[in-house]
Formats: C-alpha cells, structure tokens, sequence
C-alpha cells in the first residue's frame, strides 16, 4: 500500500502538496514528510525478518487521536511487514485490555498524551514494549528537489495488514483480519463509485479505530492524492466554524446519522439566525456528503437538506467487508430508506433460511449475504466463529436482513435478523422501520425500537425515546396516536421509556440487547 501511495503521487502530482493538515493548529505535512516520516519511523520499529514471518511477533497496537502521527504510524507498521492494530482514544481501560489481550500485540506506539492511560494496561496485557511517537517538526527542507522515492519493494498483498475490532454491538467485539489485498479492494471499490480524486479535501471527524474513519475517510483521500483535515474529536461548533471559513476549500464529509443529527441540533440551537444563511452557503463548497455506520433516519436526512442543500449519500458497510452497497453518485438515485446498488467488484445476495437466492425477487426480506475480494480473511483467533459466518459456497453471512425494493429496484436494510426484527404474534416487524417514522415527531430527539420478551405475544414493540428538551413532554397513548398515523397497528410501540441519554458507543451505535434492560 506504502509502495502504491508513493508511485501514485510520483505520477500525480508534487510531493510538497499537503497530505494530513491539523485543523486546530493549521500545521501541514506534506506527501513528502509523509512518507520519509514513515520510512524513518518504521525502521524504530524493528521487526527483523524473522519476526515479520512470526505473526505473533508482528502485531502493534496503536493509540493516537487523529492527527500526522496516526498515518505514520499505521502506514510505518505496514511498510515495516507488521500487522496494525488501532486502539480508540476514547475506550476505557477494560475495553483497550480486551483488545490487548485478544490480538496479543507485542508492541504498542502511543501518543505522548496517551502514555498514563496505556502503561498500566499495558502491563495488565503483558506487554513490555511501549513505544512513545511524537512528531518533531523537522527543519523545513527547501522544496521538492532533493526528495527521492524511497526504494520500496512491494510486499505480499495477501499478507495480514490490520486488524479491526468490531463495534460489539451484537457480543464482544471480534478482530477483523484484514489483508492488503483486502484493504486495496475496498479502496479500489470506493474510489471509483464516489470519484475520489487529487482535488479532494475531506473535513475527517470520525474515530479513527473504525472502518468509517480509516477506510472511507483517511485511507481512500490519501490513495487518490487528496488532503485529509483532520479534527481530534468531533465537536459541532469546530465542525461549522470550519465549514463557514472563507476558503471553501472543502469537498468531502462523512459522518454517522447521530453526526449529523448533532450539526441539525447545533445550526437550530446555537447559530445565530442572521449566520444561519452563511452556514447553509458554506455547505455547497461540497462536492459529497456521506452517512453511514447506522440507519439514517429520514427525517434527519430531510432537515440536512434542507439546512445544508446536500442529500445525503447512504452506504451500507461493516468491519468484515469495509463497503458494500451504496447509493449511486446520481443524486436523483439517492433514494430515502434505501442504501442502494452493490459497490463496484462487491457481489450480493438475499437468500432464505431453507437456502433459496431470493436476490430477484422484490419486498422480500431475506438476509444479505456478501462475497468479494473485499470480504475479510478471518476473525482473529476465532476459526470456528470464522467458519460459522461463511456460507458453504463461500458467500459471508451478514446476519443484517435486506430487501430489494420494487419501486426503485435498489436495496433496503430491515436491521439484524438477531435484534432488529421483532416477532410479534404473527408478524415480524423492522425495528428500524419503526425508528423512521416516528423519530420525525417533533418532540422526539433520538428514538430506540426494541422486541421486549413477552408471555402472549412472544415480542412487544418498546420505544426508548430521548425528547429534544426534557421540559417536554410525550405519554405512551400521545405516542400511540402519532404513530396510528403511518404505521400498521402490530408495530405501534405497546411500552414506552423516556430517558435523559441513549447510551451510544464511539461510532454512535446502540446495543439494543443492553437497552432491552430498560424494560425489566
Ligand atoms: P458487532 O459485529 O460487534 O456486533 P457491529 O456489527 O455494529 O458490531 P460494525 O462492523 O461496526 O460492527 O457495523 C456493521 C453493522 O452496522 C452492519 O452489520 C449493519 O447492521 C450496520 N450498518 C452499517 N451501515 C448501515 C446503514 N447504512 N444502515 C443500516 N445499518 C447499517
Ligand atoms: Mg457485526
């Protein structure tokens, strides 16, 4: 990756354009510093020859906030032959150990900032060797002309490259082994459906321990040539001042729905009416807004478009096959509830429990099975898991339930066959469905569908709301009644929770199975 990144600029472009810029500080690294920076550090890293052979040696785990020493790091572990394994600045202690334990690093690189909080785990983890990374501004070389492409020599693309842990939404998270074959796939696939490009300059908000954020937003921008901005942590405010800047140099951003949800909540709240026409001006500097991670709730994505003019493009993704399915760049095709068309060199299909491919048929809701060069190699130390999940033709089970949509002849996301679709008397139903309709009430902030156990009725349908100001107010028969007006009766909520926060993980999620606790 490291090799094709370099040749890529040589052909492209000027060395000294900018690769990773720090919004807060406006400090610039450019391609150049980029991969010396890279070269220099893997060698700190010292993985001999045998040890990039011993797989239970080439393991580094590396915590950083996003930021130049991030890309080093991770780009410096693959050029070194290891296997990178990204921590996320925001876990605490227990979540950074499991991770630890479970992939078995032999070394971890951290930030400065960051050392208090891993010595200790580290120790837990057994791992002696920690290395502390910072970034020292190097005496500013006089341009372009004595910078040579380092001699690289391409390694074995089917070689280990990451591994990713997943979001734990369904169990403890599992480590996603990705290749560099499988890594180039899914970049390869993005790059051309959202035309990436050496013009592009993304705002990056996301945590960079996730799919969204490493593949999607940083890893695609930098193999295209463009420029990542990246923000440590998302912040709202930091979000729009950006945007309002009088460069409009921005062409991407991507986000998950709560995301965007917060930037709606921000505009309305926070933005003085006589800027609010500047914050919606400044939105057209993008060429692409993307969401994902999470359903998109229609009403989020009609109040984006209209503070900001963009709609929205949808995709569908996970950690096992990074994209699979995506709204197409047409506009017109951004099609609401649906996440779109199988991504360039990505094969789906819908097939039934009694193993019939139902692919074709339409309004039918099967589970989404995907196979490519793009679907990860294993889960971590986990064959059987591994085996579990695949199919015996070879296609991966996403354990997501989809549909394709007759009307548009694109595909839709019912939710997980294991908590997104409740079973209630005779009826299934889509929690995420549900979640849709009624987070457009204008009281409800954030909405959660759950199936709640129940003796008669084998499910019920719950709703864990939490309202845009808690001095107002919503029953359960209010809600009933709002719902009667677009929904059948068997998926009107029958329980109802008002809380003052939904738990959400770093990426925004829910664990719908820890929620189910609220009903008790
Ligand atoms: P775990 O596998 O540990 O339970 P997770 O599945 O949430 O966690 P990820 O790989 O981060 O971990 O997320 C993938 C899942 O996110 C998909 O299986 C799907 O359920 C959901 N998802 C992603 N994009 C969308 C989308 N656009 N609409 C609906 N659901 C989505
Ligand atoms: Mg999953």
């Amino acid at each position: 990756l490291l090799f094709k990144l370099a040749i890529n600029h040589a052909r492209n472009q000027p060395f000294d354009k900018p690769a990773i810029i720090d919004v807060k500080s406006g400090t610039q690294n450019s391609y150049q510093n980029l991969i010396s920076d890279i070269i220099e550090f893997k060698t700190r890293l010292l993985l001999k020859e045998s040890e990039k052979k011993d797989l239970n040696k080439a393991r580094i785990a590396f915590l950083f906030p996003n930021g130049y020493e991030y890309v080093v790091s991770q780009w410096s572990i693959w050029s070194a032959g290891g296997i990178a394994v990204p921590l996320c600045i925001t876990h605490p202690p227990p979540e950074l150990l499991y991770v630890l334990k479970d992939s078995q690093a032999s070394k971890i690189i951290v930030h400065p900032e960051y050392y208090d909080k891993i010595k200790d785990v580290a120790k837990d983890a057994k791992i002696d060797n920690v290395l502390v990374y910072e970034y020292q501004k190097k005496q500013k070389k006089n341009g372009k002309s004595d910078f040579k492409i380092p001699s690289l020599f391409p390694m074995d693309i089917n070689r280990r490259a990451l591994i990713i842990y997943t979001s734990g939404t369904t169990g403890k998270p599992k480590g996603v082994v990705l290749t560099h074959a499988n890594i180039q796939a899914q970049i390869n696939s993005l790059v051309e459906a959202w035309k990436y490009n050496k013009t592009d300059k993304i705002l990056h908000v996301l945590p960079l321990h996730h799919m969204h954020g490493i593949l999607n937003a940083l890893n695609c921008t930098l193999f295209a040539g463009g420029t990542v901005e990246m923000m440590k942590k998302f912040d709202a405010e930091l979000v729009w001042n950006r945007f309002m800047r009088p460069e409009r140099d921005l062409t991407l951003f991507m986000a998950v729905p709560t995301i965007y949800s917060k930037l709606i909540q921000h505009y309305k709240n926070n933005i003085l009416p006589e800027k609010q026409s500047l914050a919606t001006e400044s939105c057209s500097q993008f060429r692409l807004m993307v969401s994902g991670s999470a359903p998109l709730p229609n009403s989020i994505r009609n109040q984006w478009k209209e503070i900001s003019g963009q709609v929205l493009l949808e995709r569908y993704g996970m950690t096992e096959i990074g994209m699979g399915l995506s709204h197409e760049y047409e506009i017109e095709k951004r099609y609401e509830g649906c996440i779109g068309v199988p991504l360039p060199g990505v094969q789906v299909r819908l097939m039934s429990e009694d193993g019939k491919d139902i692919t074709n048929t339409y309004e039918q809701p099967e589970e989404l099975q995907i196979k490519g060069p793009n679907v990860f190699k294993e889960y971590w130390n986990k064959p059987e898991e591994t085996k579990k999940e695949f199919t015996k033709d070879g296609w991966f089970k996403t354990g997501d339930i989809a549909m394709k949509t007759e009307k548009e002849k694109v595909f839709k996301i019912l939710g997980r066959s294991s908590v997104d679709i409740i079973k209630s008397g005779a009826y299934k139903l889509s929690a995420l469905e549900v979640e849709n309709s009624l987070q457009a009430h204008p009281n409800i902030l954030e909405i959660v569908i759950v199936g709640v156990e129940d003796q008669v009725w084998g499910q019920k349908v719950a709703a864990l709301i939490k309202l845009k100001d808690p001095k107002l107010n919503l029953d359960l028969q209010q809600l009933r009644e709002y719902a009667k007006t677009n929904l059948a009766s068997y998926k009107i909520p029958s329980l109802l929770k008002i809380v003052d926060e939904i738990p959400r993980n770093a990426m925004g999620k829910v664990n719908k199975k820890e929620l189910i606790k609220y009903f008790d």
